[in-house]
């Protein structure tokens, strides 16, 4: 793993237990994306793999795919990622 992808992570999570030690409830704690977007945890999304978080536009230029897309793959039963 890269030192780069290292201190996301590491970044996120040390924002995620700093607020969850502050008794921020999750429907209010925020992550910051790799490109410096602050945004509520509940309007970012988790790679299933790597488990580092991105504003919706760095998932979809992190999956390959739009959300519209990943949604329709989705109900069309092509999602084998869970
Ligand atoms: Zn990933
Ligand atoms: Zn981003």
């Amino acid at each position: 793993m890269c030192v780069e992808k290292w201190m996301a992570l590491y970044n996120q999570t040390k924002e995620t237990v700093e607020q969850d030690a502050a008794g921020v409830t999750v429907r209010l704690a925020t992550i910051t994306c790799g490109c410096g977007w602050v945004r509520g945890i509940t309007e970012m999304y988790q790679c299933l793999y790597c488990r580092e978080w991105f504003c919706q536009f760095c998932a979809e230029n992190h999956f390959g795919k739009t959300v519209k897309q990943y949604k329709a793959d989705k109900a069309a039963g092509y999602d084998n990622a869970s």
